[in-house]
C-alpha cells in the first residue's frame, strides 16, 4: 500500500521543485494531500467542436483536423511557431510561444490529430494557444474517462506548467500505486445508513468519474462528510454543556413582566414575538441552559423581546444582561430601558469603556452584591472584574462581531452558566446560522410590527444630485428628518468615494442656517461629541444627520424618514439593508435613495437592484452568501467562519447538510461523549481535523 503520508516530492512526476512549489502555493506536503485536492469543474472529452464552430466565447473545446503550415515568426526572444488547423469547415490558427522544437520534431504537417485548448481572438483570427494534442489512436486508450477533472491552480503553478494535465497524472499515478482501499473515514454504519459511496469509490471517481452519475455520487459523499464533521464539531459541543450543565429554573412570571406587560407596553406584541418568547420561556422552564439564536430582521422588535426575557430572569430572582457590539448601541439600549422601566423600581446600570473609574467601582460593587439588576453595556463587560450576584440571563446583540470564544466568557460569570441569547442584527442564512451558530437552538422573528410601511428604495446617480436636495427640502418641510451617509471620513487617494468631509461642505452649502441644522456623527468623534451630536438630532434640533457607518447599529429615531447612501456601490448588501433600518420606524412613508456613479461593476448592479426590489432581510442575506461565499457576507466576516469548505457551497447544499446534521445529532443523541466502539473512528477523525484545521479547535 502506497504510504498516504509519503511527502509528495517522492512521488512520481514531482520531484523536489514542484513539491516545493507545491507546499508552497497550495499547501499540498502528501501523498493524502493530493488526493484532498479536489476538481472544481470537469470537461466532457466526448464532445467534438466542428472548427466552424469555435468561437472565443468557449471555454476549453476539442476538436480533430489536420495540422499543417508550420511557420516560425516574430524574432528573438519573441520567437513563435504558429500552425494551420483545419476539419474542412473552417481553419484556426495553433501557437507555441516555446516548445517549439518538441512541436517539429513530433507532429508530422498533413496529419490529423485531436487538439484540445482554449480559444482567443486576435485581430480577426481565433487562435488557440499551447493546446493539448493527441493522435487519434491514443485518444481512445488515454481517455479512460468522459468526464476530465481540472483542478484549481495559481498564477505561479500555471507559469511553471503545473496545470490539470499534470494534476491528472499525479493523481492517476498515487492511485495506480494503491494496493488496497483507502481507508474509511466515517463509520460503516453511516456510510449503509445514508447509502454513501466508500471513501475510497468517492476519491477514484471525483478524480476520474466513471461517469456523470457516479461523480454526483461521490461529489454527495465528500460533501456530506465535510458537512457532517463540521456539524458533529460543533453539536458535540452543545451535547457536552448540555451533559456538564445545569440550567437554572426560571419557572414562574412575576410582577414585574405582568406589570410591564399589563401597564407599561404601549402596543400589542406581534405573534411571532410571542411565539418566539413562548419558545425561550420552554427553555428557561426545562432545567437546560437556554443558548438560543435569536434572527429578526431590523425593526421587528428583538430589543423588546430581550427585554420581557431579563424581566422574567428578575421575577425568578436573578441578574440580567445585556451586552451591545459598540458604545452607541449600548447606550441606545440603556435608554430604551431605563425609559421602558421607568417606576418598576428596578436598577439598570450601564458599563463601557469609557466609564469612569469611579463610578466603575461603585457599579462593580452594586453589581456584586446584587443591588442592580439589569447591567447594559460594551465587551466591558466581559472583564474578570465584573462580577454578578446571580447572573441568570445574558442577552448578547451580536450583529456578528462576537465570535463563540467570547460568548463562552460570558458562561463563565457563574459556576452555573446563564441563559444565552444570541440577537444578529443582520439576518443570516439559515445555511449558515446552522454552521456558525450551530450550537445555538434558533428562533426567528418573520414580522414586523403593523402598520409600518415599507421603506421605498430608488437608485439615483450622483448627477441627479440637485433633485435629491430639492426632494430632501420636501421632506424636511413636512417635518421629517434625514441621514445622509458615507463610506469615508475624508477624501482618500485610494478610492473615489464621496467623503463626509467633502459632503458635509456641500450639504452646509446647499442647506445653509438658520433654516437648517446639521448634526455630524463619525468614528473619530470624542464619545461627548458624538453623544452630543446624536441627542440634537434624536431632539429634532437638527433635520439633517450626517454620518459614516457608525449609525449602522441600532440608532433609532422614528421622525427620520429618508436615508441616503452615498457611493453606495461601496456597501456590502447586509450593511445597506442594515443601514435601510434606521428609516421606517415612524408612521411615515420612508424613502432610502442610494446614490452611486455611473459605471458600476456588475456585482454592484445586483447589490444594488436586489435593494430596489427587496425589504426583506432573510432575501438579502441569501443573495450576499451567493455574491460572496459564506465567508465572506457581512454576517461572518468580523468574527470568522470557523471552517473552510473545500466543496460545499452554503447556497446550494442545503439538503445535504440538513442530512449530515440530522446524521451527526441522531449519533450523539445514542452516544453524547463518542464512547461506543463504532464511534471512534469519529473521534480519530475529528482529532485529526482540528490538528488540521486551527479554527475548529477554537469552537471546541
Ligand atoms: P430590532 O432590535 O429588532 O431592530 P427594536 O426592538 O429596536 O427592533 O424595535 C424597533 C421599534 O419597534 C422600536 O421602536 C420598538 O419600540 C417598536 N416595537 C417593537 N415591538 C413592537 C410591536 N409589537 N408593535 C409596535 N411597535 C413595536
Ligand atoms: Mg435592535
Amino acid at each position: 500500500m502506497l504510504e498516504l503520508q509519503k511527502d509528495i516530492q517522492f512521488l512520481k512526476g514531482v520531484g523536489p521543485k514542484r513539491a516545493e512549489l507545491l507546499n508552497k502555493e497550495l499547501n499540498i506536503f502528501t501523498a493524502k494531500d493530493l488526493l484532498y485536492h479536489f476538481p472544481f469543474r470537469y470537461i466532457d472529452r466526448t464532445k467534438f467542436y466542428k472548427v466552424s464552430e469555435i468561437t472565443e466565447d468557449l471555454p476549453n473545446i476539442q476538436a480533430k483536423g489536420i495540422i499543417s503550415n508550420f511557420q516560425t515568426k516574430g524574432g528573438g526572444r519573441k520567437t513563435y511557431l504558429t500552425a494551420e488547423f483545419s476539419d474542412g469547415t473552417a481553419s484556426v490558427e495553433l501557437i507555441w510561444f516555446k516548445g517549439a522544437k518538441w512541436i517539429k520534431e513530433n507532429l508530422t504537417s498533413g496529419k490529423e490529430y485531436i487538439i484540445f485548448g482554449k480559444p482567443a481572438r486576435y485581430g480577426r483570427k481565433i487562435n488557440i494557444a499551447h493546446p493539448e494534442i493527441d493522435k487519434p489512436e491514443d485518444f481512445n486508450k488515454k481517455i479512460s474517462s468522459s468526464l476530465q477533472a481540472v483542478y484549481p491552480s495559481t498564477e505561479k503553478l500555471t507559469k511553471k506548467n503545473v496545470n490539470s494535465k499534470v494534476f491528472r497524472k499525479i493523481i492517476g499515478g498515487i492511485i495506480e500505486n494503491l494496493t488496497g482501499k483507502l481507508p474509511e473515514t466515517l463509520p460503516a454504519y453511516i456510510v449503509q445508513k445514508y447509502r454513501l459511496l466508500s471513501f475510497h469509490e468517492a476519491i477514484l471517481n471525483i478524480h476520474f468519474p466513471e461517469n456523470s452519475e457516479t461523480l454526483k455520487r461521490a461529489l454527495y459523499r465528500l460533501k456530506f462528510e465535510e458537512l457532517f464533521y463540521i456539524q458533529l464539531n460543533i453539536l458535540k459541543l452543545k451535547f457536552g454543556r448540555r451533559l456538564k450543565y445545569k440550567g437554572f429554573v426560571f419557572s414562574k412570571v412575576g410582577d414585574y413582566f405582568n406589570k410591564f406587560y399589563r401597564e407599561k407596553l404601549p402596543f400589542e406584541l406581534t405573534n411571532a414575538q410571542k411565539r418566539v418568547i413562548k419558545e425561550i420561556r420552554q427553555d428557561f422552564a426545562s432545567g437546560k441552559q437556554a443558548n438560543r439564536l435569536l434572527q429578526g430582521d431590523v425593526g421587528s422588535g428583538k430589543t423588546l423581546v430581550a427585554l420581557m426575557l431579563m424581566l422574567i430572569a428578575i421575577d425568578n430572582g436573578y441578574q440580567a444582561s445585556l451586552m451591545a457590539p459598540t458604545e452607541i448601541l449600548a447606550q441606545q439600549h440603556f435608554k430604551t430601558i431605563f425609559d421602558f422601566l421607568e417606576g418598576t423600581g428596578l436598577e439598570i446600570a450601564l458599563l463601557t469603556g469609557s466609564t469612569k473609574t469611579a463610578e466603575r467601582r461603585i457599579l462593580h460593587e452594586n453589581l456584586h452584591i446584587g443591588k442592580i439588576n439589569i447591567l447594559i453595556g460594551t465587551h466591558a463587560l466581559i472583564e474578570d472584574t465584573v462580577i454578578f450576584k446571580n447572573l441568570g440571563i445574558v442577552v448578547i446583540d451580536e450583529q456578528h462581531r462576537f465570535g463563540v470564544a467570547q460568548r463562552a466568557k460570558m458562561w463563565n460569570k457563574n459556576i452555573q452558566p446563564p441563559h444565552v441569547i444570541v440577537m444578529t442584527a443582520t439576518p443570516i442564512p439559515r445555511t449558515l446560522a446552522m454552521t456558525v451558530y450551530g450550537d445555538l437552538e434558533i428562533s426567528v422573528i418573520d414580522e414586523l410590527p403593523p402598520g409600518r410601511k415599507p421603506v421605498k428604495t430608488i437608485h439615483s446617480y450622483d448627477g441627479k444630485r440637485l433633485r435629491v436636495f430639492k426632494f430632501i427640502k420636501e421632506q424636511i418641510k413636512a417635518g421629517r428628518q434625514v441621514y445622509i451617509v458615507y463610506p469615508l471620513i475624508y477624501e482618500s487617494e485610494n478610492f473615489d468615494y464621496k467623503d463626509l468631509e467633502d459632503g458635509l461642505e456641500s450639504i452646509s452649502r446647499a442647506f445653509p442656517p438658520p433654516e437648517y441644522a446639521v448634526s455630524v456623527l463619525h468614528g473619530r468623534m470624542k464619545p461627548e461629541e458624538k453623544e452630543k451630536s446624536m441627542q440634537l438630532f434624536v431632539k429634532g434640533i437638527t433635520q439633517i444627520m450626517i454620518a459614516t457607518t457608525v449609525i449602522e447599529v441600532g440608532v433609532d429615531v422614528p421622525n427620520a424618514s429618508v436615508m441616503i447612501i452615498e457611493s453606495a456601490e461601496r456597501f456590502g448588501l447586509s450593511q445597506l439593508h442594515q443601514l435601510r433600518g434606521r428609516v421606517g420606524r415612524g408612521a411615515d412613508q420612508s424613502y432610502c435613495i442610494l446614490m452611486t456613479s455611473y459605471k458600476l461593476s456588475k456585482e454592484a448592479k445586483t447589490r444594488i437592484q436586489t435593494m430596489v426590489e427587496s425589504n426583506d432581510g432573510f432575501k438579502i442575506a441569501e443573495v450576499d452568501m451567493k455574491l460572496r461565499g459564506p465567508g465572506d457576507t457581512e454576517g461572518t466576516r468580523q468574527s470568522g467562519i470557523p471552517f473552510e469548505l473545500k466543496l460545499s457551497d452554503l447556497s446550494k447544499d442545503y439538503k445535504i447538510l440538513e442530512t449530515a446534521r440530522n446524521a451527526a445529532e441522531s449519533i450523539l443523541t445514542d452516544d453524547p461523549e463518542l464512547k461506543e466502539d463504532k464511534n471512534q473512528i469519529l473521534v480519530r477523525q475529528l482529532k485529526s481535523l482540528i490538528l488540521r484545521n486551527k479554527k475548529w479547535g477554537m469552537i471546541s
